[in-house]
């Protein structure tokens, strides 16, 4: 099946500053061990608005030198079809146009898109938190804001118009969306514009597509997609996370299941602390499968936000990385089983960010292009992750209790891990390994016990789920 990355180097332009958790690095570091490991096929000519949503893979046998020598230079053997068959088993990288503002104001109001703009080219100005929710704190003005933000929202827009123009179905990997906690009128928990939902909206509004499930696993819930659809049955979301009540945003109840015609179609799973793999199978099992069998989508977006991993060091939960690979894994063969293969997933959250978050949406990207990855990382990107990460622990480990605001994403880390805003606790500090992980902490009766009680009232909420 085609498979496409939407990505440029300019997204690294979404950047908070150094002291905060929300880095760059998370997906600029993720393309490159995916480089390493030889699943990119890379474009060289330049895109129009145009080509950059059309399917027809044009650069499918164009990968780099690089992309090929690297892991064999290492030796890491066993890399099946992408370095031996160049052009199969690769994503296609397609760069992507910024989404318009007409784009963005399906889903934000105009008046907050030029703040945003304002934000962007007069950071200096807000030195304090404006009623837009930029400002010092989860979501700083920074130069240049709006451009990358409109870039990424552009990304996810065009890898859902690549995947419904596929014919047969393909899918894409939107590696610096997922920036699910951004409203109609303010920014919030790290994200400026919300690419999901803006992907989605201009899917419906173009008339391609009918029916739209997004799936959110990251940490903490979806709340801007949810909200931005919730009086919709035009689209389906369902969150898996860690319970409001311990966690950013605080919302995403088991009661919350969507208004008016939109009844039914939000679910909401929220997981105790600790929540481990049995918990998600459990949550996928019983909720995630039974509803897209119910609700029949036309097309799957999910949120693979990484922070659900068990040492993030933002959040609580109990993933290890090759739990998290058995969710990629049920993510796509549940888009096979109810929409045709049809999806997109895009990136999120995650706060371990030079040692977990590339190692887990590489294997994203590699259960897309369906390549079975060796498990040894090439040893030049395991260097220079290494030395971007001691770069970083010291910026902000420095500066990184001053930063965040009172009751926000980044917040709620000081009062429930302490961990501040370090990649430290985020796994092993030089994993050799791509799935290389800690012990998660929690007893897993309990915990599976819990969950189920979660599951059961999901169940009694849910209209589908009857
Ligand atoms: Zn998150």
């Amino acid at each position: 099946m085609a498979g496409f990355l939407l990505y440029d180097d300019a997204m690294a332009g979404y950047d908070l500053g150094s002291a905060h958790p929300l880095k760059p690095e998370r997906f600029t570091l993720t393309v490159e061990l995916m480089r390493a490991y030889g699943l990119l096929a890379e474009c060289v000519s330049e895109p129009t608005a145009e080509s950059a949503s059309q399917p027809t893979a044009e650069c499918v046998s164009e990968p780099t030198a690089e992309s090929v020598s690297q892991p064999t230079a290492e030796g890491a053997s066993g890399l099946s079809a992408a370095a031996s068959d160049p052009g199969s088993n690769r994503l296609v990288v397609r760069r992507p146009h910024p989404a318009p503002d007409e784009d963005l104001a399906l889903v934000h109001d105009r008046a907050y898109i030029d703040t945003v703009k304002a934000a962007s080219a007069e950071p200096e100005r807000f030195t304090w938190r404006s009623k837009r929710g930029i400002g010092p704190g989860d979501t700083p003005a920074a130069p240049g804001l709006h451009d990358a933000a409109a870039l990424i929202a552009g990304a996810t827009t065009q890898a859902l118009e690549l995947v419904l123009g596929s014919e047969p179905p393909a899918r894409a990997f939107a590696v610096a969306g997922g920036l699910h906690h951004a409203h109609r009128d303010y920014a919030s928990g790290f994200c400026i514009y919300n690419d999901p939902a803006i992907a989605i909206a201009v899917a419906l509004r173009d008339g391609r597509v009918a029916r739209v499930a997004y799936l959110d696993i990251d940490a903490h819930h979806g709340d801007g997609v949810q909200e931005a659809f919730y009086a919709s049955p035009d689209v389906l979301t369902i969150s898996l996370h860690e319970s409001g009540r311990y966690l950013f945003p605080g919302t995403g109840r088991e009661r919350e299941t969507g208004r008016g015609e939109g009844e039914g179609y939000a679910i909401n799973v929220p997981l105790p602390p600790l929540a481990n793999n049995a918990c998600y199978q459990l949550a996928f099992d019983e909720v995630v499968a039974p509803a897209l069998a119910a609700y029949r989508p036309d097309v799957l977006i999910a949120q693979c936000g990484a922070d659900a991993h068990h040492a993030d060091p933002l959040t609580h939960l109990g993933l290890t990385l090759t739990d998290m690979r058995s969710l990629y894994r049920r993510i796509v063969s549940l888009a096979e089983e109810h929409c045709g293969g049809r999806l997109v997933c895009t990136g999120g959250g995650g706060y371990g960010t030079f040692s977990v978050v590339p190692r887990a949406w590489t294997m994203l990207a590699a259960e897309l292009a369906e390549v079975e990855l060796p498990e040894e990382l090439p040893g030049p990107w395991r260097e220079r992750a290494a030395a971007l990460a001691e770069a970083a622990g010291g910026a902000a480990m420095g500066a990184g209790a001053g930063g965040l605001g009172a009751g926000g994403l980044g917040a709620s880390d000081a009062g429930a891990g302490g961990l501040g805003a370090s990649d430290a606790g985020a796994g092993p500090s030089a994993p050799r390994t791509l799935t290389e992980d800690t012990v998660p902490p929690g007893d897993p009766v309990p915990l599976l016990e819990e969950t189920r009680a979660v599951v059961a009232r999901v169940r009694e909420s849910s209209p589908l789920l009857d």
